[in-house]
C-alpha cells in the first residue's frame, strides 16, 4: 500500500508539469513559405525580409513545425 501511495505522490508532479506548459512562451515566426526558423523578437532583422506574415505562437507549436531557432536573436 505504501508503495501504491508513494507512486502516485511521486507522478502528480511529473503529470501538471507536461500538462501545465501551455504557452509559456511565445516566438514569432514568419509564415512566408521560406522561412524555417522562428524568433524571439518580433522585431528581429531577420525578420525583415518576411514574405508572409508575423505570427506569435508558442515555443512547442514552433517546434512542432519543425523550425529551428533563429541565429540572430538566439545567441
Ligand atoms: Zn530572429
Amino acid at each position: 500500500m505504501k508503495k501504491i501511495l508513494l507512486l502516485m505522490l511521486l507522478s502528480l508532479p511529473l503529470v501538471s508539469m507536461t500538462t501545465g506548459v501551455k504557452k509559456t512562451s511565445s516566438v514569432y515566426i514568419c509564415t512566408g513559405p521560406k522561412s524555417t526558423v522562428y524568433h524571439s523578437n518580433p522585431k528581429c532583422r531577420g525578420l525583415n525580409r518576411c514574405s508572409g506574415e508575423i505570427k506569435a505562437i508558442s515555443l512547442a507549436d514552433a517546434k512542432e513545425m519543425g523550425r529551428r531557432a533563429c541565429k540572430i536573436c538566439y545567441k
